[in-house]
C-alpha cells in the first residue's frame, strides 16, 4: 500500500488549492451540513458546478481523447479530498456527472453522447436515478414498470420511488421491462425519459429531516424515442451494473470525517462535555475509524492505481463509512445532551441543528447505494467465502 504522495501528485494538489482559493466563495463553503438542506442550495450547486465545469475539473479523469485531462485515480482522489477540506458544496448534476455521463461513454451510440455528454456535465441538464421501485429496492430484478414499443417509440407505465431530485430534474435515466417474458435479470431496457411531458408526474417524499429531495415518478404513458434507449431492449441490466461501478467512496469522505471528528471534540469542549470518560471515549473511537477509513481509501486507491477494478471489497468501504458515520452522529447527539432532541428547526438548536439533521441523514445513508445487510452478504459470499443464505 502507497501512503505517501509523489512530487507531481503534491503540485496537482496545490494546483488544486489554488483554483478553489480564486474560485470558491467564502459564502458558498458548506458547514458541515449535509445532504441537500436548503431548498435555496439547489441554485448554489447549480452555479457550482458551472464552474467546476468551465474549470474543466469535471472531466479530470476522462481520457485525453474524449477532452479529459487522463488524471490518474490519485489526481482523482487529491482533487475530491480537496474539494472536501475546503467546504465545497455539491453539484446539482451530481448522479447525471458522476453516474450516468460515464455510463453513457461506454454504452452510449454517438448520437447520445453528443446529444447529452457536454449538457450534462455543464448542467444544462439536470438528470435524476429511476431504478428503485416500491417493491424492487435492493431486489432491483424484480422492477415492474414496462416499456412497450409503440409506433416507433417506446410507451412507459409503472412507479418509481425514492429518485433524488425527481423534482428539479429535465430526464431521469430509468430502467423498465421491455420483455415481461424474459427472466428477471434480462428483458430490462435502460431509458433516457424526459422528465417535462404530460405521461410523467412527480409527487415529493416529505423526510424525518424536513427536507423533500426525493420524488416517486408515475409513469403513465409516458413516451421515449427510440434513440433514448441505451444499448439493446434487454441490456439494462447490464449497464445498471456500469452505473453502480461508479458508486463509491474514497478520500474525500475521509476528510469529510476527519474534519467532523475534530469539530466534535470541539462542540465536547464547548458543552463541557469533553471531561467524561464514556463521550471521551466515544470520540477517540471516532477519531480511530476515521483513521482507519483513511488508510482503507489509500488501500483501494493503491489497487486502483495498478489498474485493479474495485471488487467485492468495495462492500467493505461502503458498510465501513455508513456504519461509522452514525456512531459518529449519534455520539454528537448525545455531547448535546437535552438540547439534541430538538428538531434541527427549533430556534434553541445548537450549531443550527447540523448535528440532529446529520444523525437523521445519516439513517439514509446504510440504506442507499447497498443496504448494510446487502453488503455484508456480499462480504460473506465473495470476500470470505462462506455459504450463499437463504
Ligand atoms: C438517501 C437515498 C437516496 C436514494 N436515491 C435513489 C435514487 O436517486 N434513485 C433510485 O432509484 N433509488 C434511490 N434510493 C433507493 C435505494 O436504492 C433503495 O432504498 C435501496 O436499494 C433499498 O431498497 P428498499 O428501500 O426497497 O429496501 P428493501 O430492499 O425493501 O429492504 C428492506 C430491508 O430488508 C433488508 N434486505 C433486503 N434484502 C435482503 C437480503 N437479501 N438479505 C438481508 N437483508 C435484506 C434491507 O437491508 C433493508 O434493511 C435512495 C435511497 C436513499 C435512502
Amino acid at each position: 500500500m502507497d501512503l505517501g504522495f509523489t512530487p507531481e501528485e503534491e503540485s496537482f494538489r496545490h494546483e488544486v488549492r489554488t483554483w478553489l482559493k480564486a474560485n470558491l466563495p467564502a459564502a458558498w463553503r458548506q458547514d458541515g451540513k449535509g445532504g441537500y438542506r436548503d431548498e435555496e442550495d439547489t441554485q448554489l450547486q447549480r452555479d457550482w458546478q458551472r464552474k467546476l465545469y468551465e474549470g474543466g475539473w469535471l472531466k479530470l479523469g476522462w481520457p485525453k481523447d474524449v477532452g479529459g485531462r487522463g488524471a490518474t485515480p490519485v489526481m482523482q482522489a487529491i482533487y475530491q479530498e480537496e474539494m472536501a477540506r475546503s467546504g465545497a458544496p455539491g453539484i446539482l448534476g451530481r448522479l447525471g456527472v458522476t453516474l450516468l455521463a460515464p455510463t453513457l461513454l461506454a454504452h452510449g451510440t454517438a448520437w447520445q453522447k453528443e446529444a447529452y455528454v457536454e449538457r450534462i456535465l455543464s448542467g444544462e441538464l439536470i438528470f435524476c436515478q429511476g431504478f428503485s421501485e416500491p417493491d424492487a429496492g435492493s431486489d432491483l430484478a424484480g422492477l415492474r414498470a414496462r416499456a412497450e414499443r409503440r409506433d416507433g417509440k417506446w410507451v412507459l407505465n409503472g412507479q418509481k420511488t425514492w429518485s433524488s431530485g425527481a423534482h428539479y430534474s429535465d430526464k431521469s435515466f430509468l430502467l423498465a421491462r421491455t420483455d415481461a417474458g424474459a427472466e428477471p435479470h434480462r428483458g430490462i431496457g435502460f431509458f433516457l425519459v424526459d422528465m417535462h411531458q404530460p405521461g410523467v408526474e412527480v409527487r415529493r417524499i416529505k423526510q424525518m429531516t424536513g427536507g423533500g429531495e426525493f420524488g416517486e415518478i408515475f409513469l403513465s404513458g409516458a413516451e421515449v424515442e427510440e434513440r433514448d434507449l441505451v444499448g439493446q431492449p434487454g441490456d439494462g441490466w447490464k449497464i445498471a451494473m456500469t452505473v453502480f461501478g461508479f458508486e463509491r467512496g474514497g478520500l474525500a469522505q475521509a476528510a469529510r470525517f476527519e474534519q467532523a471528528v475534530n469539530e466534535l471534540a470541539a462542540l465536547a469542549r464547548e458543552r463541557g462535555a469533553g471531561t467524561d470518560a464514556t463521550t471521551r471515549q466515544k470520540i477517540a473511537q471516532a477519531r480511530i475509524e476515521a483513521h482507519v477509513f483513511r488508510l482503507i481509501g489509500l488501500r483501494n486507491l493503491t489497487r486502483a492505481q495498478h489498474g485493479h477494478a474495485p471488487g467485492p471489497e468495495a462492500s467493505v468501504t461502503k458498510l465501513y463509512w455508513s456504519e461509522m458515520d452514525k456512531r459518529l452522529q449519534e455520539a454528537a447527539v448525545g455531547v448535546e445532551g437535552m438540547y439534541g432532541a430538538l428538531t434541527p428547526d427549533s430556534a434553541y438548536a445548537i450549531e443550527d441543528g447540523r448535528w440532529q439533521y446529520g444523525w437523521m441523514w445519516a439513517q439514509a445513508e446504510t440504506i442507499y447505494a447497498g443496504s448494510s445487510e446487502i453488503q455484508r452478504n456480499i462480504i460473506a459470499e465473495r470476500v470470505l467465502g462462506l455459504p450463499r443464505g437463504r
